[in-house]
């Protein structure tokens, strides 16, 4: 038996009927794009999790964790090793705690970020509109610090469950937390699982009134509607990538099917069969032409699993 068919018959005992192998990343993704796992494991509960990762330890395998798919560009020949998704299993809203004011909430994380908005809503918490619109989950929103609107998920989270390379489960507080622009620093390999987010009690009213207005904000200056990864790349310090990418003259560019979005310079958008290397491609263009026009040298936000950006063209006498 080859090494990879024996790896196989393990991630299959561990998660039984819950592996698949050369599965199609693209339905996983909000920009539909991206090639197969070498093999997508879907475990169920936190026993199977403990024990796929640490078996991908012993076996020295790679893996991505995939929550809902709106922040990867995916390579077109798909990523070597375990795509570890985390689904409906990993969905749940419970109150922890209920104070006078406030309320402590545990959410999995493959809960939707819609569906924690909607959950809002419903019971009237503040401090958690700012994920009005976004389409992640709420682990993907805490590993890349989701912010919209002068919020982030940093700031409303008062711990995490997580479980390590080796299977291990730790639960880290607020302090312990690295979150940091668009990113939270956790140890290689580590994946979250849950966690205690703060929200306050208000009036259920002006919960929706405040959502209403950031839906609308949103569909008036991003392509709501067509397929993309969000921002592509980074703000830098002080500035905004889409201000400096339509000031540059990107807008409308496009490589294949693969376009910069007329409505918001940050967003590529998937016109219907863009490939990967097409959004790479546009990217590598866009990124260089920022970088001649305003000397600023844009950094991807998108996690880029299986394929790579290639580097700007150094200039003469450029710093690059
Ligand atoms: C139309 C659109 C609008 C958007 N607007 C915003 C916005 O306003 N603000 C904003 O911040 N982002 C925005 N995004 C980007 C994206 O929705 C967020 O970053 C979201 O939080 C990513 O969640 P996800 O579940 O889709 O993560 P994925 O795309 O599945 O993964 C993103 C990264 O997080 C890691 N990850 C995911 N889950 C876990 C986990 N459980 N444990 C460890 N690591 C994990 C992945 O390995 C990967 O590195 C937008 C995207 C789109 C398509």
């Amino acid at each position: 038996m080859s090494p990879d068919r024996r790896i196989l018959k393990r991630l299959a005992e561990v998660c039984p009927g819950r592996v698949k192998v050369a599965e199609p990343l693209a339905p996983f993704t909000t920009w539909k794009i991206g090639g197969p796992a070498q093999w997508l494991a879907a475990p169920q509960d936190l026993e199977e999790l403990r024990r796929l990762l640490a078996l991908l330890t012993g076996m020295g395998r790679p893996w991505h964790i995939l929550g809902r798919g709106s922040n990867v560009l995916i390579g077109d020949r798909g990523v070597a090793g375990a795509v570890i998704y985390l689904g409906p299993p990993w969905s749940w809203i419970r109150v922890r705690k209920r104070f006078r004011h406030t309320v402590h909430l545990e959410v999995g994380a493959g809960t939707p970020l819609p569906a924690m908005v909607r959950y809002g809503l419903r019971h009237g918490l503040t401090g958690l509109e700012f994920l009005a619109g976004i389409p992640g989950s709420a682990g993907g929103a805490w590993a890349m610090n989701a912010g919209s609107h002068g919020r982030e998920m940093g700031e409303v989270t008062l711990a995490l469950a997580l479980v390590a390379a080796d299977g291990q489960r730790t639960r880290p507080g607020r302090k312990a937390l690295a979150f940091g622009y668009r990113r939270l620093d956790l140890d290689p390999g580590s994946v979250i699982v849950g966690g205690v987010l703060r929200a306050g009690l208000g009036s259920k009213t002006e919960v929706a009134r405040q959502v209403q207005e950031l839906l609308r904000r949103r569909k008036k200056t991003q392509p709501w509607q067509e397929p993309s990864g969000g921002s592509v790349f980074r703000n830098p310090s002080g500035d905004s990538a889409g201000r400096l990418i339509e000031a540059a003259g990107c807008k409308g560019w496009a490589r294949g099917e693969a376009r910069v979005s007329e409505k918001h310079a940050n967003f590529i958008i998937n016109r219907g069969r863009a490939r990967a290397r097409d959004v790479l491609s546009l990217m590598a263009a866009v990124r260089q032409r920022v970088y001649e026009h305003s000397g600023v040298l844009l950094e991807p936000e998108v996690r880029l699993w299986g394929c790579t950006l290639p580097e700007p063209v150094r200039r003469p006498g450029s710093s690059l």
